[in-house]
């Protein structure tokens, strides 16, 4: 029991990120884990956030959505949590994975609207429309994380306003994100020499080292660590980068990110922690066709370049064309810059490119990160 409930929270760890370019809804710790009649169970339970995590994915019919999540520092020492999860907490916050604030206030919805993601909670936010106009509660959009009709319903409040897209910041979002931050506060896990969120984070994780710093907090308009309180320095621009995803079967099962820094690796079972690993996804055959290393991605300036690293040799679909004649074979070491719309194809119904030219409309069958521990008992209800 206890050992399956490290597998989902190591499952759920791979889905926790302050990355501004792979979140895609922020939401807070400290209310998720208190929503009992989730599962009928503990008081607090962390397992609540792979629940929430669950009806995003299939409400946004994709696999692996991480969330940004907010946490009060109380949650580190929460005596509801066994003190398994309180060390996992604990851990996710000095790799930067979540945002520890001793006074949270309003940081959620300031991510929420700096970033443009849909914010994942059932409190209504009516007074505070003056300094959010766009949070307004979408009952189309609700999540479901427990199935079956009747089920507690999580609200994403998203935007009107200035965010049309989800994902799309705001203006003022927008102009943080150009610039790399530093703290003045020494082992800053947020705003850190090392680069943001990854500066400490073990190597060898279920994820890749997240690249992208969270977005400071505005206090009247000066760029400020949310967790010191202390004015952030410019360190100048941020790294130029590149987000990727993999599709399989018709679905976006990853996204990932490049920059010059860090190239990546997709195969059936990559080496190094870098790798993008697609061997849960396929087949037998494809398992067969697909080496290990099989493509190597690489930010060269502005070009994406796709190296073919594997035995079999792959394809480029330009312009994501799935007719046969225009697919140009990319053969064993040979290189290819990825214009507009190109895909790289592994293997029939496994590509990879830019996630918004991915073509999408398969039957929709996500992966749950639950079921990644079939077997333990989460009483939920049936
Ligand atoms: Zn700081």
């Amino acid at each position: 029991m206890r050992f399956e409930i490290s597998k989902v929270l190591d499952a759920i760890e791979g889905r926790v990120c302050t990355d501004p370019q792979l979140a895609r809804a922020v939401l807070d710790l400290a209310e998720i884990i208190r929503y009992q009649d989730l599962d009928g169970g503990r008081p607090a339970s962390t397992l609540r956030l792979g629940m929430v995590i669950d009806a995003l994915a299939r409400s946004m019919e994709e696999d692996s959505v991480p969330v940004y999540a907010v946490v009060h520092r109380g949650v580190l020492s929460d005596a509801d949590l066994t003190s398994n999860e309180r060390m996992v907490v604990r851990r996710w916050a000095d790799d930067g994975k979540v945002e520890v604030l001793d006074n949270p206030g309003d940081r959620m919805l300031e991510v929420a609207d700096l970033l443009g993601l849909p914010v994942l909670s059932r409190v209504r936010f009516d007074g505070l429309r003056g300094r959010f106009p766009w949070l307004v509660e979408q009952p189309g959009r609700a999540l479901a994380p427990v199935p079956g009709a009747g089920g507690p319903v999580f609200i994403a409040h998203v935007g009107g306003g200035h965010t049309p897209v989800v994902g799309s910041p705001s203006p003022s979002g927008a102009k943080l994100l150009t610039r790399e931050w530093r703290c003045p506060e020494s082992g800053c896990t947020l705003f850190g020499g090392g680069g943001g969120g990854g500066a400490f984070a073990d190597l060898a994780a279920v994820d890749r080292v997240p690249s992208g710093q969270p977005p400071p907090s505005l206090r009247n308009g000066v760029p400020t660590c949310p967790r010191h309180g202390s004015r952030l320095r410019d360190a100048g621009p941020r790294p130029r980068s590149e987000v990727l995803a993999v599709r399989v079967g018709g679905l976006i099962r990853r996204r990932f990110v490049l920059t010059e820094e860090q190239p990546a690796v997709v195969g059936r079972a990559p080496d190094g922690s870098g790798g993008i690993m697609l061997g849960q996804w396929l087949n037998d055959e494809a398992r067969r066709w697909i080496s290990r290393s099989h493509l190597r991605l690489e930010l060269r300036g502005a070009d994406v370049v796709a190296t073919d690293v594997s035995t079999n040799g792959s394809g480029v679909r330009p312009g994501g064309s799935m007719a046969e004649a225009d697919r140009i074979p990319l053969a064993p070491q040979q290189s290819r810059v990825l214009g507009t719309g190109d895909m790289v194809e592994l293997y029939p119904g496994v590509q990879i490119g830019r996630p918004g030219e991915l073509p999408t409309g398969a039957p929709y069958n996500p992966d749950s990160v639950m079921a990644e521990a079939p077997t333990m008992a989460m009483r939920l209800p049936r």
